[in-house]
């Protein structure tokens, strides 16, 4: 059958290798070009940040200046142009927003200009449309950053004609952020006071971009099956289940791939030694390279847990607080631990090594390679995430050999199949209740299933590192969700 080929705008505040907090990044890094693969014309959209510069990056002026017109007033930004693969990004150039490190904080405080900022980036994506004179069918949207794109598409007169035949498909990665603001910034998004109702981007007198993006998005995504019926039942929506179980029949949820070209343990130049399931030895090198990294004690036998993540509650961080300490007093094993926000969480595990030497190693902050290094090294990843989307951690950790340790949740549940103790088959470790002693319990069972049933964890690892989260498999489901967009496209008054 022939496959029809589209025009598809990426809109998104994040892209590796560009900027990266978390998922999104390497989803809007992957995603794009695997769908250029399959033969669409493919382009994506960033910010361009402070820590972005011309020279490393290879950046060309392609747009100098772009005038934005924003609800009030507007403003000149340039555009630059790189690559990924053969996928060109556009950057939005404008220093007053984006001409300061960090992406939405300045390591421990929002911005207080964020509305403003990617209000303004989401108008200014659709300006550069009609600036490379580039006609989108899909233009596809990612999290509150750049929720108001759809709203864009279809209230504003002057973009109507040029956009006549574009769809615009929003993808919910993080429920948690929602992107509410003061509704002081609401002229100067210019979103027409007629819209400022509870259905839309009103609630409780603050704006709330993503409710304007169900409301006016062509159609919704979320990154795993179980996460979209979870934001449509309540549990773990945080408040906006009601607004986007309206649009059910729109709504999908596509698991995310893995880019195996960066996160793949035969292939990662940013481990110790690299090992595959058939040549498995190099991942006891790489424990031990991880063991000195993180000062704990060299030892081949002992479990050795990492935790790579936001501090954060989504996260579960807080579960563990109370806990740790008698798991590391009454279990023979180690934890390593990366992660970098919530300030008393970063102060109590930035604590713990000093307190327990040897024992349990950390590192606050945001490094790509100690995250590499410690999926290669460790023998379990633990998630114990209150809400999970989709997770791409415990996806990597499974191609290297390391076991997740999950709770039952989102792509959490849709990644990672429970331990069988009668066979030993199962790729992980899964528990239901977000407390701590449901933390506690669990690592006990993976703790004594490691001394005591070691052939079991031998399994284990080799099946989770025959698994396989394939990005194309996803981009075919994407594109069906364009095939649906596109047909049930709604035209505004
Ligand atoms: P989320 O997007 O909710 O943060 P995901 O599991 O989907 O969670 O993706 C997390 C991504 O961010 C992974 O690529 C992971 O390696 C990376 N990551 C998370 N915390 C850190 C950290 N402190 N340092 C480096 N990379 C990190």
């Amino acid at each position: 059958m022939q496959r029809t080929t589209r025009n598809i705008l990426f809109v998104s505040s994040e892209a590796v290798p560009f900027a990266k907090t978390g998922g999104l990044g390497d989803v809007c890094g992957a995603l794009p070009k695997i769908l250029k693969k399959l033969g669409h014309d493919v382009r994506l959209v960033l910010p361009r940040y402070w820590s972005m510069s011309h020279k490393a990056h290879d950046l060309e002026w392609e747009v100098s200046p772009m005038e934005v017109q924003m609800g009030n007033c507007i403003l000149w930004c340039g555009v630059l142009k790189g690559w990924i693969e053969d996928v060109p990004v556009y950057f939005i150039e404008y220093e007053k927003f984006f001409g300061r490190a960090g992406l939405y904080d300045d390591g421990y405080h929002e911005f207080s200009d964020n509305a403003a900022r990617f209000g303004f980036f989401s108008r200014a994506c659709l300006q550069l449309c009609r600036s490379i004179d580039f006609k989108p069918d899909i233009i596809h949207a990612h999290d509150w950053q750049t929720a108001l794109v759809a709203p864009y598409l279809k209230i504003w007169g002057s973009d109507r004609e040029y956009f006549r035949n574009t769809a615009s498909v929003f993808t919910i990665h993080n429920i948690g952020y929602q992107g509410k603001f003061p509704a002081d910034v609401y002229d100067f998004l210019g979103l027409g006071l007629e819209n400022f109702t509870e259905s839309k981007f009103e609630c409780h007198g603050r704006i709330h971009f993503m409710k304007g993006a169900v409301f006016y998005a062509d159609a919704i995504t979320t990154v795993s099956p179980t996460h979209a019926e979870e934001i449509m039942t309540g549990i773990g929506s945080n408040g906006v289940a009601q607004y986007i179980e309206r649009r059910r029949k729109d709504v999908f949820g596509i698991i995310n791939g893995a880019d195996y070209d960066h996160w793949d343990p035969d292939n990662d130049p940013l481990i110790s030694q690299q090992y595959s399931l058939v040549h498995f030895s190099g991942k006891a090198f790489c424990k031990e390279t991880l063991q000195r990294e993180f000062n704990l004690t060299v030892d081949p036998g002992i479990p050795l847990i990492a935790l790579i993540s936001r501090m954060s509650y989504q996260k579960g961080k807080h579960l563990l607080i109370p806990i740790i300490e008698d798991i590391v007093h009454h279990m023979r094993v180690q934890f390593v631990i990366l992660g970098k926000g919530e300030k008393h969480m970063e102060d109590y595990f930035g604590g713990l090594p000093a307190r327990f030497p040897g024992r349990i190693g950390a590192w606050i902050g945001y490094t790509e390679r100690k995250a590499h290094v410690m999926q290669a090294g460790a023998d379990f990843l633990l998630m114990p995430s209150l809400y999970e989307p989709c997770g791409l951690n415990q996806i990597y950790a499974l191609r290297y050999g390391t076991i997740p340790i999950v709770r039952d949740t989102g792509g959490l549940r849709d990644t990672v199949i429970q331990y069988n103790e009668q066979d030993g088959s199962g790729t992980g470790f899964m528990f239901h209740n977000p407390t701590p002693s449901a933390v506690y319990n669990t690592v006990g069972w993976v703790v004594s299933t490691y001394y005591d049933r070691s052939p079991h964890i031998d399994a284990m690892r080799k099946q989770g590192m025959g698994e396989s989260f394939s990005w194309v498999d996803s981009a075919l489901r994407y594109e069906k969700v364009y095939t649906h967009a596109l047909a049930r496209r709604k035209v505004w008054a």
